[in-house]
């Protein structure tokens, strides 16, 4: 289970009150304060591959998409 999914399991069990309390006490995922965990896509959500530099923070997947719209241009392909 990754840290971004255990939202699923509340709703397949939230007709079962005391399963949620039990489920939340014991299984949530802990804030991270450092490394991959902490830092999530704002765009997608991934974890992998995070681009804080100019206060992006996108994955390298996201921002290859973006990129362009934000004005970064690669060198040597002028359109
Ligand atoms: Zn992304």
């Amino acid at each position: 289970m990754t840290t971004g999914s255990y939202e699923k399991i509340l709703k397949q069990i939230k007709h079962k009150k005391n399963k949620v309390v039990r489920f939340k006490k014991h299984n949530i995922p802990k804030k991270r304060k450092q490394g991959i965990g902490a830092r999530k896509c704002s765009r997608c959500g991934r974890y992998g591959a995070h681009i804080r530099k100019y206060d992006l923070n996108v994955c390298r997947q996201c921002f290859r998409e973006i990129a362009h719209e934000l004005g970064f241009r690669k060198k040597g392909h002028e359109v």
